[in-house]
């Protein structure tokens, strides 16, 4: 991106700014809104996503398979989409599951989440989705069902490690956590497990996301592997699945980059290697979602008023927390920080004014941008937010004060 109003702070990566204009795929931001008639919206694009892929097959040790977490975006033309280009599909809930399966084999589906109902164990048991299993409470439920169905469900035990990652946005794996079973109970649970007469493929280990340190990132993979060494050792019958997990991250804020993923693809080299020699009969998998589909897109606002308050210049938009709840900063972040945007129609023009920026909600929590150097803004203008593709509406409270949901548009 050039300067001026370019957020310098996360390089841009799949937009470009022409003719003052912030474009994506070709197209302007500006003509898309106009052609929707209708804000705000996110938009998406194929292209990006389809380059990330092809950027991590590329760099990615090629025995690792690739798995969509669709938790992160799981719109279903994204989802359909992605699943022509990635090995399997990650799901957390039997709504994640129905879209997953409108898009992919039931063999290429996997099922975690710390509180799968009857229904939904029956619902994967049924149609032969890889069900990852959280406790052995919950293998017993499991087993019942599969008594009544008549069938052998597929499962792998999700475990939760016995290292903590000290750098990931949000840990997932470590300490006292409700996500699987310890590594320390594992011995004795697959012994269980597998008297239940489920039919155990594997682990699968998550131990946290948004890692933007390419050095604790392989660490996380390595010491996993480890764990997963260990835990093999204690079973009679080879392991055949095995679920790393991921956790790569994207730059949003002010100093943080993107992941160089030569070098972590490169440091994965010997990881696998040893992870093959130690398990020769398993495929193992990465999972993302994030990084996937993260920084392939944006959500758009319009300016629907300009004020200013004593001394401090606003621009009241039609969004919201309620569409974008991580833009505003209470999606899991401790201190909030501006993600990267920029007014899509005045994209090449000088900042000549610092402003926030609201959304419509009646609550002070409802902050798109604090403080943003930006060129002048007119009732009518566009703001277009960056990495806005993962986490965006599915991670939002729509219903929250009764505005109608953003579109989401998929070029
Ligand atoms: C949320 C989640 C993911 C996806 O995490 P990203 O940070 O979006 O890559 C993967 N696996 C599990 C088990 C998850 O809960």
């Amino acid at each position: 991106m050039p300067s001026g109003t370019a957020p310098t702070h996360a390089p841009l990566w799949g937009f470009a700014i022409e003719n003052n204009q912030v474009v994506i795929d070709g197209r302007a931001i500006s003509d898309i809104a106009a052609e929707a008639r209708k804000t705000p919206f996110y938009i998406y694009s194929k292209r990006l996503i389809a380059d990330r892929i092809s950027a991590l097959r590329g760099h990615l040790p090629s025995a690792l398979k690739l798995h969509y977490a669709i938790k992160a975006n799981p719109l279903p033309e994204i989802v359909a989409f992605i699943s022509q280009q990635v090995d399997g599909l990650d799901v957390a809930s039997l709504g994640e599951m129905d879209v997953a399966l409108e898009a992919a084999s039931a063999k290429a589906i996997s099922f975690a989440g710390p509180g799968k109902s009857d229904d939904e164990l029956e619902a994967a048991a049924r149609c032969g989705v890889l069900i990852n299993l959280e406790s052995v409470g919950e293998a017993r439920r499991l087993a019942a069902i599969a008594e009544r169905l008549a069938v052998t469900p597929a499962v792998a035990i999700r475990v939760n490690p016995a290292f903590e990652l000290k750098q990931s946005g949000m840990h997932m794996g470590g300490g006292a956590k409700p996500f699987g079973i310890d590594e320390e109970q594992v011995a004795t649970a697959i012994g269980e497990i597998v008297s239940m007469g489920l039919d155990l493929r594997g682990f699968h280990i998550f131990a946290g996301s948004q890692i933007l340190n390419e050095e604790v990132l392989l660490e996380a993979m390595d010491r996993t592997v480890d764990a997963v060494q260990r835990m093999a050792d204690c079973v009679s019958m080879p392991i055949r699945h095995v679920n790393l997990g991921g956790g790569f991250g994207i730059p949003y804020f002010p100093g943080e980059s993107r992941l160089d993923l030569p070098k972590v693809g490169a440091g994965l080299e010997p990881i696998m290697d040893r992870a093959k020699t130690a398990l020769p009969k398993a495929t193992f998998a990465v999972e993302l979602g994030r990084f996937i589909v993260g920084e392939a897109g944006a959500y758009v606002t319009r300016v629907l008023d300009r004020k200013i308050s004593r001394g401090e210049t606003f621009l009241v938009t039609d969004g919201g927390l309620h569409h974008h709840l991580a833009l505003s900063g209470n999606f899991g972040q401790v201190i909030r920080r501006n993600y990267p945007l920029a007014i899509a129609n005045k994209g090449g023009l000088d900042a000549v004014e610092t402003v926030d920026i609201v959304g419509r909600l009646c609550t002070p929590l409802d902050r798109l941008g604090d403080g943003v150097s930006l060129p002048r803004a007119e009732v009518g203008d566009l703001v277009v937010v960056f990495q806005s593709g993962a986490y965006g509406a599915t991670a939002s409270p729509i219903n929250f004060l009764g505005h109608p949901p953003p579109a989401e548009i998929v070029v």
